[in-house]
């Protein structure tokens, strides 16, 4: 008897979905099933938002540039494919963070948890917040719970609990950063959910940080312990040659075990060709070329806007459309560490919104990462463009460079001429969760089961935008297909 065979299409290959493809192949392989994979990507290359250049010894990162060790799925697929030995961790002495206040550099106050004071003595020393300021952020332990437990901003929930101030000065360059986002549009329980438990818990966010810092620090990230004694002990890990090792690993693990990786290949349609009255459904995609790809089941990767195109004849979209996205760049700046003439003394420096300028962030990469420039040079990464303010992602090159310069000059004393600069600029690439996200996109996730059986949407723009979340979303979202499909 021949074996039936299950035609999978995932849609995008970015992390999430070269994910998806890998455990679907995983899993089939597993239930001792064959499976037909086709992975369907737009682009002339995989990776999505992740893409390394090596650049004249340097591992230069276009997207995200680590991932955080404590969430494990990331750990746990390098660890399949056989890549444990290049992760590498932050350099331990590179540990201070700056933050920008009246155009000077602060180090962010130690005990900081999110943002949140876990060491009030350390908290009270900072220049970052006025005195008003810091005594409104510690009446916060004095705040009772909410009784509505209903989705609210992050930046309305952490103004009720600790002032406007500690909002401006310490949470928004903290915690919006992440998302390049506006803390007053981002949902709280799409973003930052612990804050609410640990209300609820403790009634007071300081309160529950001192009293279980611990567990406080595990949750931010703090320490990572190493796993069989063989892992960095590092909050953010990345690999030796960059983050597109993993792409390329994955990459080559499918085509090796028959996945049909296609590049160039835009989605623009999705129908259903078959399968009423509770038959197994039949979809058809079409491409931006006009062929067409039949399949039993898909995974969709893409970002919000992209589904929606796909998804939208066939139901209402509100939760996808309401997902905005922003605009960034990425500068990137190489010296000579003969000229440089400044000190690296940590990991680099955030902007708050206040301040006005050009970048919103630093990463003194060739400090923090010590991997990423060969000897004797150093490598400066500077972001640009948040909610709100995104103008400067479309700045002539030239005209970018001089500014993020000026700023490098103002905040660190930089004046050194950098001798190369690479400017990546990331259109629609960051999604703004918005208040009600989650509910939303569950409620979504439902419908899309009725209408669509089989067809399964996920990615960046629904559950995490962090890698490790992509690759437990094309994780999961593979265990569910495969389960569905017969
Ligand atoms: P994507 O990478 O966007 O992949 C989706 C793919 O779908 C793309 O390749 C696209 O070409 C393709 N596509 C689109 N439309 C179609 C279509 N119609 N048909 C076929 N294919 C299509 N996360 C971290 O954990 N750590 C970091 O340090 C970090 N830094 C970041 C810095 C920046 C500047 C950015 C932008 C993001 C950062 N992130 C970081 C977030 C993380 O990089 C992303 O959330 C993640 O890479 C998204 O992966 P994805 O596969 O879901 O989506």
């Amino acid at each position: 008897m021949t074996q039936q065979v299950r035609r999978m299409a995932v849609l995008g290959g970015g992390i999430t979905g070269l994910s998806a493809a890998f455990y679907l192949m995983k899993y089939a392989a597993e239930r001792g099933e064959r499976a037909e994979v086709t992975v369907l990507e737009a682009s002339d290359r995989l990776g999505g938002r992740v893409n390394t250049l090596l650049r004249d010894g340097f591992v230069i990162e276009r997207g995200p540039d680590s991932f955080l060790g404590r969430k494990l799925p990331m750990i746990r697929l390098a660890e399949e494919l056989g890549l444990t030995e290049e992760l590498t961790g932050t350099n331990p002495a590179a540990k201070k963070t700056y933050i920008a206040r009246n155009g000077v550099l602060h180090p962010m106050p130690q005990g900081l948890t999110l943002g949140i004071p876990a060491d009030i003595d350390k908290f009270m020393e900072t220049g970052l917040i006025s005195d008003e300021g810091k005594r409104r952020a510690l009446e916060e332990m004095d705040i009772p719970r909410s009784s509505d437990t209903s989705d609210e901003s992050v930046g309305a929930f952490l103004e009720r609990r600790f002032g406007r101030e500690m909002v401006t000065g310490i949470f928004e360059p903290l915690l919006a950063g992440i998302h390049a986002g506006d803390l007053y549009r981002l949902g709280l329980q799409a973003t930052f959910p612990q804050f609410k438990e640990m209300e609820q818990q403790y009634g007071s966010l300081i309160r529950g940080m001192t009293e279980n810092r611990k567990t406080a620090q595990i949750n931010s990230g703090a320490a990572v312990p190493a796993a069989g004694g063989t892992l960095p002990a590092s909050v953010f890990l990345t690999f030796r040659g960059g983050l597109s090792t993993i792409v390329e690993a994955l990459a080559q693990r499918l085509r090796s075990e028959g996945c049909d990786i296609r590049l160039g290949a835009r989605v623009v349609s999705l129908a259903k060709a078959s399968g009423i009255d509770g038959k197994q459904a039949v979809y058809r995609l079409e491409l931006s070329d006009g062929s067409t790809l039949e399949t039993d089941g898909v995974i969709s990767t893409l970002p919000a806007y992209a589904a929606v195109d796909l998804l939208q004849p066939h139901m209402e979209t509100a939760a996808l459309t309401n997902i905005r996205y922003v605009s960034v760049a990425n500068v990137v700046l190489g010296y000579d560490a003969a000229d440089f003439g400044a000190e690296l003394d940590g990991s680099g420096f955030l902007v708050p919104r206040s301040e006005n300028r050009q970048i919103t962030a630093s990463t003194w990469t060739s400090a923090k990462w010590l991997h990423t420039a060969p000897e004797g040079k150093r490598l400066i990464r500077c972001y640009v463009g948040r909610a709100g303010d995104e103008q400067g992602v479309e700045l002539p090159d030239e005209e970018l460079t001089a500014a993020v310069r000026r700023d490098l000059q103002d905040l660190m004393g930089l004046s050194a001429a950098p001798v190369f600069v690479e400017i990546t600029r990331l259109r629609h690439s960051m999604p703004q969760y918005p208040v009600g996200h989650v509910d939303a996109i569950a409620a979504l996730r439902e419908l899309l089961a009725r209408r669509l059986p089989g067809v399964l949407a996920t990615g960046a723009a629904f559950g995490g935008v962090g890698l490790p979340d992509c690759v437990e979303q094309g994780r999961e979202a593979a265990a569910a297909l495969i389960q569905s499909v017969r």
